[in-house]
């Protein structure tokens, strides 16, 4: 019977999960889903690698669910289909690794406190991602859990490039560019040398763009840049997320404005972006088929501040071999993806009109300089990868 390997993502009101069998060539998804509105309705549903719903559960409106509470709910639906007997370990995706950690590890009750240090640099998810690890840590102690995170990948990065231009004791102390998005970057670059061999061992930009948005130079397959800094506020406009920013206007709205800490936050995090731009959605699919006046100055912002980026990381890589489109509007917004790639006319990018529509891997033209792929990231399946990788060394 094959090893069962959980993975959970949990965030500040949802906890999603999927579950894959060790099929020793690679791990099969098995079941998959969330629980959300953890604090409000919540709502249960599973389904199994088809997408056929296996189990469903509603809660009443103004019920509490909480991370505890969802994951014992998991637990339950996967006893009921006999694969706790079989659970050989939980891996979590947690946002935030410190300067340090530049590889998943097995958690503790010594590393879990250690990584509570990191809950400043990222308020909004990493107690979240961290509360499904101390519930489990209580309940079954002896389950192995591995912490997989976002900022691992881009350790790679020089020194240099972690750098802010402040004084140094604060780059010592942590204040420093992270990147975030890695576990789906580490995916991309994982079947990078299948799809593109000579982009994989050269210059590549992955962008991925979903409700964060952030783009990613590799080279050799290493992260060597990327647009998320600090915190994943930085780099491109996202769906409510202003992303770069001036810190001057930060000042502004507190001392001139009035604003205070969680004001500013509340504006920079949840009401900028596409949604704060549009003043009606933070969703693309929603703005490209808006009306309102202001859907369409959002959307070619969105794609200014991409093409500005663009250019930034392609003078970091000293050239560029391919792009990579991938999460939710990369993976399935055309539109979008014909935008960037002309505003990369200059690069020679081409794209292929008819194979973009039709959602293909291959996205260039015969005659275009730059290779251009479309790639579904799958950040679970690296989880579970490296949940695997991790308690075969132990
Ligand atoms: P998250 O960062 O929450 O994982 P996703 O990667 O699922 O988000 O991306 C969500 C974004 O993808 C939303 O802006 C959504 O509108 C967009 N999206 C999904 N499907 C389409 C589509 N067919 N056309 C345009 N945008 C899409």
């Amino acid at each position: 019977m094959s090893d069962a390997i959980v993975v959970l993502n949990a965030g500040s009101s949802s906890l999603k999960f999927s579950l894959f069998m060790d099929r020793g060539a690679d791990l099969a998804l098995q079941l998959g889903g969330q629980a959300e509105g953890l604090f409000t309705a919540p709502h249960f549903v599973a389904k199994d690698a088809a997408g056929a719903v296996v189990a469903e559960q509603r809660w009443a409106e103004g019920e509490t669910l909480g991370h505890a509470g969802a994951l014992e709910h998991l637990l339950g639906v996967l006893r009921e289909r006999q694969a706790t007997d079989r659970l050989v370990g939980v891996g979590h995706r947690v946002v935030h690794g410190g300067p340090h950690y530049d590889r998943p590890l097995r958690v503790d009750a010594r590393v879990l406190a250690d990584l509570r240090a990191f809950e400043p640099l990222a308020p909004l998810h990493q107690p979240h991602n961290l509360a499904p690890i101390q519930a489990l840590l209580e309940r079954q102690p002896a389950l192995p859990q591995v912490a997989c995170f976002d900022t691992s990948f881009h350790r790679s990065n020089a020194e240099l490039t972690q750098m802010f231009g402040l004084p140094y004791e604060l780059f010592e102390q942590g204040v420093r560019r992270y990147g975030f998005h890695g576990l789906s970057y580490e995916y991309i670059a994982s079947v990078l040398p299948e799809v593109d061999p000579a982009a994989a061992a050269g210059r590549t930009i992955v962008l991925h763009l979903g409700n964060g948005a952030s783009m990613c130079a590799l080279q050799g397959g290493r992260s060597v840049a990327s647009t998320m800094g600090f915190t994943a506020l930085d780099g491109l406009m996202m769906g409510t997320r202003s992303g770069s920013l001036d810190p001057g206007v930060v000042l502004y709205l507190m001392s001139e404005r009035g604003m205070n800490i969680a004001a500013v936050e509340k504006l920079l995090y949840s009401g900028s972006g596409l949604l704060g731009v549009s003043g009606v959605s933070s969703d693309m699919r929603g703005l490209l088929a808006s009306d309102a006046p202001r859907a369409r100055l959002a959307i070619d912002l969105y794609l200014y501040r991409i093409r500005r980026e663009l250019g930034s990381l392609v003078a970091a890589l000293g050239g560029l071999d391919a792009l990579v489109f991938t999460a939710g509007i990369g993976e399935n917004a055309a539109a979008i993806r014909d935008a960037i790639v002309r505003d990369a006319h200059w690069l020679g990018a081409e794209i292929d009109a008819t194979a973009n529509d039709a959602g293909a891997t291959a996205l260039h033209t015969s005659a275009s300089k730059l290779r251009l792929w479309r790639i579904a990231t799958n950040e679970e399946l690296m989880i579970a990868r490296h949940t695997r990788a991790v308690l075969a060394r132990a």
